[in-house]
């Protein structure tokens, strides 16, 4: 049987994965729950790499189940530790195409910064993806297959909470990312709570809406970066298909805890008016701020604000009662922004500094 015939488990929810184990079972005289019993090793903490590996199962049903299904894997093709205990890695898949994920140590909680797209078509500005421009969008084994990968290292790495603030735009990909999220949340895939889930996006308005219509309390956070349309636009040019105003709307819309994201860039979006407009759109939809300082050596042409006036725009939102963070850098010595490991493969560059 080809590879092209066998069916990807990966691409599955726990629960549809499940019962296509059962029924391929009991099709095959095999009591349906050891369908269930392969289909434990799919995800959680101990997934299994083939399914060899699987060896709470007969030898005879595990090789008739690799004859029908498939479990693909992600290619490791580089990875960097920063001084701070950021992990970069860099995955090729199936095509070539190269995707990364960041997991990120902060006291107790390990969070995964996954992709959803190989490359972004949103041409943000200050961003390193969106220089790439955009590849293809990743299935739903890519995206979950970066939290499987980790898993798999040795030792192994268990994210506590995920963002998917990686390449590329998550809700342009919704079908995968929504799927994805199932398999992130469910107990029977990694089981992480909803509210440790946060789905980062530019403001694609039909995401946006059918993340709100789960039940699930997964987060939003939307990468907000300039409080008018005119300063938006320059920014980011999808400002043209989704207004400042119809984001706003929908971000004051969803029934939960949004977070704007907004990054600081030097003399551009920072001064204290900007803040002062900024406060009013963030106190319209409740929303905590999260101002995210510009890696070290500047993108594209912009220079990071200074911790002082970052410090100073902080406190003109707090005195507008707006909850506000300011984002520790992370990884700054691996160059953790988004895309930049793979930029740096792509033009065969040595990496900022990997240890
Ligand atoms: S910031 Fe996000 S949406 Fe914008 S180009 Fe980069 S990856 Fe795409």
């Amino acid at each position: 049987m080809t590879t092209a015939s066998r069916t990807n488990l990966l691409n599955l929810t726990p629960a549809e994965a499940e019962s296509a184990l059962r029924a391929f079972a009991e099709s095959h005289g095999v009591p349906a729950y050891r369908g269930s019993q392969a289909s434990r090793h799919l995800w959680g903490t101990a997934p299994a790499a083939t399914f060899e590996d699987m060896t709470d199962l007969p030898k005879s049903f595990r090789a008739l189940v690799a004859e029908h299904f498939e479990l693909p894997r992600l290619a490791l093709a580089a990875e960097q530790t920063s001084s701070d205990g950021t992990r970069k890695f860099l995955f090729t898949m199936h095509d070539g195409q190269a995707i990364e994920t960041v997991a990120i140590p902060d006291g107790d909680r390990l969070t995964f910064c996954v992709s959803s797209q190989a490359g972004c078509a949103l041409q943000c500005s200050f961003c390193a993806t969106g220089a790439m421009g955009f590849a293809r969008n990743l299935t739903v084994h890519e995206i979950a297959g970066q939290v499987r990968e980790l898993a798999m290292l040795s030792p192994p790495l268990f994210a506590t909470n995920i963002v998917f603030m990686g390449m590329g735009e998550p809700l342009m990909n919704w079908a995968s990312v929504d799927k994805t999220l199932t398999i992130l949340n469910d107990p029977k895939g990694f089981g992480i709570g909803a509210r440790h889930i946060t789905v980062s996006t530019v403001g694609w308005l039909p995401g946006i809406e059918a993340l709100g219509a789960r039940k699930e309390q997964f987060r939003l956070a939307i990468s907000i970066h300039a409080p008018t349309d005119a300063l938006r636009a320059t920014l980011m040019p999808v400002n043209t298909k989704f207004p400042l105003a119809v984001v706003i709307d929908a971000a004051a819309a969803f029934d939960r805890r949004v977070t704007f994201e907004y990054v600081m860039l030097g003399g551009v979006n920072d001064t204290p008016a900007i803040a002062s407009e900024l406060a009013g759109l963030a106190r319209r939809c409740k929303a905590f701020v999260n101002l995210i300082p510009l890696h070290p050596g500047g993108a594209m042409g912009f220079a990071p604000t200074t911790r002082e006036n970052i410090g100073a725009f902080a406190r003109q939102l707090r005195v507008h009662g707006v909850e506000v963070a300011i984002r520790k850098s992370r990884g700054t010595d691996i160059a953790a922004a988004c895309g930049q490991l793979r930029v740096e493969r792509l033009e065969r560059r040595r990496p900022v500094a990997a240890n």
